[in-house]
């Protein structure tokens, strides 16, 4: 198999299980919202993953009381979801940027990268089903040019007298 074909196939099987664990987070965060605060120095970086949402924050102990511990961390949303109008999943965020005092937040929808992740994949499966290049092979897309031995050197595959 030529390094061309093995590198697409790398790609589109690492864009296929991105896309599912992107889409399993997305909806497990309408039922777990995860956290991840770290120190850094004077300040805090916050990650969340929330209703669809992914976040990310900076912050200080001015805007937000700091968290007791650090880390990655699970929270069951329930308590918060029974309050009337919060839906479980927020397809778009009110304010995808927000800032104050000691404080700097932004968030985007998951779904978005998903989308995007999604396209490319589809796109990597269209390329590697594509019909083979004159003059390659049509297993593995080695260049067979001068080739004369009627098999394909990298993958032994027969070639068509046409291809050759
Ligand atoms: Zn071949």
């Amino acid at each position: 198999m030529s390094r061309h074909a093995r590198t697409l196939r790398i790609l589109k099987w690492t864009a296929t299980l991105g896309c599912l664990l992107l889409a399993t987070i997305l909806v497990a965060s309408g039922w777990q919202w995860a956290y991840c605060p770290v120190p850094a120095g004077e300040h805090w970086l916050h990650c969340v993953v929330s209703r669809g949402l992914l976040g990310f924050a900076v912050y200080d102990g001015r805007a937000i009381k700091l968290p007791p511990r650090t880390g990655f961390q699970l929270l069951d949303p329930s308590a918060y979801l029974e309050r009337p109008k919060v839906p479980r999943f927020a397809w778009w965020s009110e304010q995808l940027s927000q800032s104050g005092p000691g404080y700097w937040f932004i968030s985007i929808p998951l779904w978005l990268p998903l989308v995007a992740l999604l396209l490319l994949t589809l796109w990597l499966w269209h390329r590697g089903r594509r019909r083979p290049r004159p003059g390659h092979c049509r297993r593995c897309d080695y260049d067979l040019t001068g080739n004369v031995s009627g098999v394909c050197p990298e993958c032994g595959t027969p070639i068509p007298p046409r291809a050759a």
